[in-house]
């Protein structure tokens, strides 16, 4: 993971007040006002919070990576547009049922919209949603959001540095951090086909790593390339060779 700027775009249309997402959320609250709490899949609509033009804002913003494994596309399958605080209803772990209502109100929120793989969305991300302290959860549109302290590392206003490194190809909580452990294990962040294409990534740059140590040009820029974030699998490159990005 590495931390996501939203912050020199503009929303999409789409998700503005006046635009379709603006005016569904608005029947979405009112929905809540009129006693709904059972909030499904269908009564959101994947056209407007994964319209082109949102999914591609997103993928410039994310350099075309998973928000979650940092990498482009994999397999070549599209990804999803993954709401961040899950909309129809939330689980706080495995052994939790599922709550709703969910983040209804946010379905449409460009804040909580991120590109992600088809795998860590909806194989390993899914409806997680766990917070450091239950009692300050925002069940509603009434509620304020700011108090929740998520357990999951949110990719633009947490850095994911602070709470994951790379030890070799494999993802570990830094400094202990819980955030970091629990991401690692929500996101699925040590799945074994991923941590494999991780080591896979890696190994060729552990051959070339001496050359660039012992001042090889081409090898240092090499380095210097693949650690900025918008390359595969960034994060682990910095966190290998932080003497050479
Ligand atoms: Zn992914």
């Amino acid at each position: 993971m590495v931390k996501i700027d939203k912050s020199k775009v503009n929303i999409p249309a789409i998700l503005g007040v006046e635009g379709k997402g603006g005016v569904a959320t608005k029947e979405l609250i009112e929905l809540y006002e009129n006693g709904k709490r059972d909030f499904k899949t269908t009564d959101f609509s994947s056209k407007i919070y994964g319209d082109k033009t949102v999914k591609a804002l997103l993928l410039g913003i994310q350099h075309g990576k998973c928000c979650f494994c940092e990498q482009k596309r994999p397999c070549g399958r599209e990804g999803d547009v993954e709401h961040f605080r899950p909309k129809t209803g939330f689980q706080i772990d495995n052994s939790n049922v599922l709550v709703k209502p969910g983040y209804y109100w946010l379905a449409y929120d460009f804040d909580n919209l991120f590109y992600a793989c088809k795998v860590c969305n909806q194989e390993y991300k899914k409806n997680f949603f766990p917070l450091a302290d239950e009692t300050k959860r925002a069940y509603s549109h009434h509620n304020d959001l700011r108090l929740e302290e998520c357990l999951i590392v949110h990719p633009e206003f947490d850095n994911p540095e602070d709470h994951i490194e790379f030890v070799a190809e494999i993802a570990k909580p830094k400094n202990n951090s819980l955030k970091g452990k629990t991401t690692i294990e929500l996101a699925g962040l040590n799945d074994n086909r991923l941590a494999d294409e991780r080591l896979k990534y890696l190994k060729p740059l552990l051959i070339l790593a001496p050359f660039a140590r012992e001042g090889n040009q081409e090898s240092q820029e090499h380095f210097k390339e693949i650690g900025k974030k918008e390359h595969l699998f960034s994060l682990m490159v910095r966190c290998n060779f932080p003497d050479l990005v």
